[in-house]
């Protein structure tokens, strides 16, 4: 009866182990900002065009003397 019981205590470890995970992966989704670590969705940085006011993300945006703008168009007309 020995083997039954191993079998019937990897069982429980491994129901266990998968609820806790299924646990904690629910805590970490409910907690996105705590923990100090990498979201998968990080919110993105919206920058203002200086020139039409439209915004966009700052990895799309056109950055010149320290403003950006949402096309290189409006960089040439924020700049003349
Ligand atoms: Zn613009």
């Amino acid at each position: 009866m020995t083997l039954i019981r191993l079998i019937a205590i990897a069982v429980v470890l491994w129901l266990a182990w998968t609820i806790l995970r299924r646990w904690l992966a629910r805590a970490r989704a409910h907690r996105p900002l705590r923990g100090g670590g990498h979201a998968p969705r990080q919110v993105e940085q919206m920058v203002r065009c200086a020139h039409c006011g439209l915004h966009v993300p700052e990895k799309e945006a056109v950055a010149a003397g320290g403003r950006h703008y949402c096309s290189t168009r409006h960089r040439d007309a924020g700049a003349a």
